[in-house]
């Protein structure tokens, strides 16, 4: 299942939230707590591998979070906001979303090619080609956008 919480810097959790029965790959933050990332951390969990979505990246950039941090089977990753990081307001809300997504979409689009014949001849499992490209999305997404991107 996929777990997600909000940690101060110094570490006390003010928020906790696992996945629904049923759907072990989505954990969202409700609307109304979106205002607690500012300035902390937001960590979860992907169980399958995969590197951060567009909507973690947008949590980011938008929701002010100090850094945002994935747990996967064997690695972890954080991205955090440097001086020359890219911030989405509140009057960005709809075209910086949609910006956002496009770009994750067209990253998602443009690595295709290196993954799909792995998959197409079997020499990798969908699961493991998806976690390998979302993770090169994310180096594509960070140069992008200006954030920075480490395993941790
Ligand atoms: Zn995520």
């Amino acid at each position: 299942v996929e777990h997600a919480a909000i940690y101060t810097p110094a570490g006390r959790a003010l928020y906790y939230r696992r996945s629904w029965p049923g759907y072990p790959y989505q954990v969202t933050i409700p609307i109304g707590k979106t205002g607690l990332i500012q300035g902390n951390m937001f960590a979860h969990n992907h169980p399958r591998g995969e590197s951060f979505s567009a909507e973690d990246i947008w949590i980011l950039l938008r929701h002010g979070a100090h850094d945002v941090r994935v747990f996967e089977p064997e690695r972890s990753f954080r991205i955090a906001a440097s001086s020359s990081t890219r911030r989405f307001g509140w009057a960005d809300q709809e075209s910086g979303w949609r910006e956002v997504e496009l770009a994750y979409e067209r990253a998602v689009a443009s690595l295709g090619g290196r993954y799909a014949p792995l998959v197409q001849t079997g020499r990798m499992p969908p699961v493991q080609a998806w976690a390998a490209q979302t993770h090169a999305v994310v180096r594509k997404m960070a140069m992008r956008f200006g954030f920075l991107h480490r395993e941790v």
